[in-house]
């Protein structure tokens, strides 16, 4: 418990208004998958951004979130009605080393709820205390990483690519401690599950088939309906995520810690923590300062993305009668992925370019100016977003490149690239910027980027621009 806390009186905040529809099924399954945890009460909530389209989306009134109590909920002080607060146990391999025990160590499951489109969505406090899988940290987040999380999960999610989102961002009151004092804060994330490939991977090594069995039912009615059994799971999880990456691929974004642990059963983009959206395009550009051998460089995602579906199927095989059969079949799964990952990114790049039905034949027209680009480190963003020749150094050759693509773009290419290229996105200068600003308690410059950032196809005459040799920044930490 930090210095100087008074617990909070839970009985203070009876009368809440605010009503979140919970429906939580996660808390039905068996009794070892997950640990029931409370929230750590924090001093002082304060709210920073609440998410009214979100809200509404899960049923919330929008009105609600704008109360001094909406602060005591999404700090985890006040427990609504309905939520079954737990945190979920999960293994995984990071950076390639197999973890056999992690799990939500700053974050608890408030529960679920099935949202007015019909999706059934988890509510998760990030930063809410510590829990039984906590090892040896304080269960806390700082305010930067809330911020990058809740700027870059909604770019993402404005651009169209699947990903967890944030509903709120409350500071704390309290300080945590990263080598220097920093303001606590916490986010609260939706998403359609915080189930991982690790989640699997930890019963498996086990060799807890209740729980494998479990697990595997409850990923299939809530996330696959439409697949039979585990080899049909895994075809349609190897096709979502060959997908994910694809779209990752395609804003040049790097998500920089691709452990098992932070991949999604539901193929959304999770854990934002070193993550960056390239400036200047160089395929090997790696952010985060804890990748020391770029295991998750940019041009590595692909390869990574296959590598942890194979730590997926080997999960899968328990649960198969037939275990030298499966091994044999869910090798051949793992094996299709490169192909689907490679049509999915010449839909990508295809689109980019403004080519309605990219062939084949387009391949090496989509490669040709990522060379270019890469040789002279033209900015991935606005050369998409612009296709002009200022992004580039050696302007005659894009012109000759040009010459080319201007005989395959199809008539309404201009339309086709307005919704595939971004004009905006959460530039890593611009992040720095606000969560400086946000540590000296000015939130106003982080209201301004996320309104820029979920309209990212609008231009913007700040935000759009590149930075500077002097603005670049080029590290990115998982601070956490
Ligand atoms: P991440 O790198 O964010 O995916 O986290 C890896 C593991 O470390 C997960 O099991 C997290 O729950 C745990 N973890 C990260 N930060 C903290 C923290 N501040 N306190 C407790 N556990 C943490
Ligand atoms: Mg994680």
């Amino acid at each position: 418990m930090q210095k100087g806390f008074t617990p909070c009186s839970l009985t203070v905040w009876r009368g809440f208004r605010m009503r979140i529809p919970f429906d939580n099924s996660y808390a039905q399954l068996p009794a070892q998958m997950y640990t029931a945890q409370l929230p750590t009460p924090v001093e002082a909530p304060q709210l920073i951004a609440a998410n009214a389209d979100l809200a509404a989306i899960l049923g919330i009134d929008p009105a609600d979130l704008t109360t001094p109590e909406a602060a005591q909920v999404f700090a985890g002080n006040h427990i609504p009605d309905g939520a079954a607060p737990l945190a979920q146990v999960y293994a995984g391999h990071q950076f390639g080393n197999w973890n056999p025990q992690l799990g939500d160590g700053r974050a608890v499951l408030l529960g679920e709820v099935v949202g007015t489109d019909g999706i059934r969505r988890d509510l998760q406090l990030k930063g809410a205390g510590p829990t039984p899988y906590s090892r040896s940290g304080d269960g806390r987040a700082w305010l930067g990483p809330v911020m990058r999380e809740y700027l870059v999960s909604e770019a993402m999610h404005a651009i169209g690519v699947p990903t967890t989102r944030a509903l709120a961002a409350v500071t704390t009151g309290e300080d945590v401690y990263r080598e220097e004092r920093l303001p606590g804060a916490v986010i609260a994330r939706v998403a359609q599950s915080h189930i991982r490939v690790g989640t699997f991977q930890y019963f498996a090594s086990r060799g807890d088939m209740t729980a494998l069995h479990a697990l595997t039912d409850h990923v299939i009615a809530r996330h696959y309906p439409q697949a039979n059994g585990p080899a049909e799971l895994l075809d349609a999880v190897i096709a979502r995520y060959a997908d994910l990456i694809a779209k990752w691929m395609g804003l040049g974004f790097i998500h920089g810690v691709m452990n098992t642990d932070n991949v999604s059963i539901a193929g959304e983009t999770i854990d934002y923590g070193p993550c960056a959206f390239m400036d200047g395009f160089h395929p090997d550009s790696v952010f985060s300062a804890i990748d020391q051998f770029g295991r998750y460089a940019y041009s590595n995602q692909p390869g990574i993305g296959v590598w942890n579906m194979a730590q997926f199927a080997t999960a899968l095989i328990p649960l198969m009668p037939d275990r030298d059969a499966a091994v044999e079949d869910f090798t051949a799964a793992v094996h299709r992925m490169p192909a689907l990952y490679e049509t999915a990114w010449l839909k990508v790049f295809g689109a980019k370019l403004g080519l309605a039905n990219p062939t084949e034949d387009d391949r090496t027209l989509i490669t040709d100016l990522l060379d270019l680009m890469a040789k002279d480190g033209a900015d991935f963003t606005n050369t998409f977003a612009t296709m002009s020749r200022d992004q580039f150094i050696n302007r005659d050759a894009f012109d000759a490149w040009a010459a080319l693509w201007h005989l395959r773009r199809s008539d309404d290419a201009t339309a086709i690239m307005a919704k595939a290229n971004p004009q905006v996105i959460p530039r890593n200068h611009r992040v720095e910027e606000v969560i400086v600003a946000g540590r000296g308690g000015d939130y106003a410059p982080f209201h301004a980027l996320l309104n820029a950032v979920t309209e990212p196809y609008t231009p913007h005459t700040d935000f759009a621009r590149a930075p500077s040799k002097d603005e670049q920044v080029t590290r990115t930490f998982c601070g956490t």
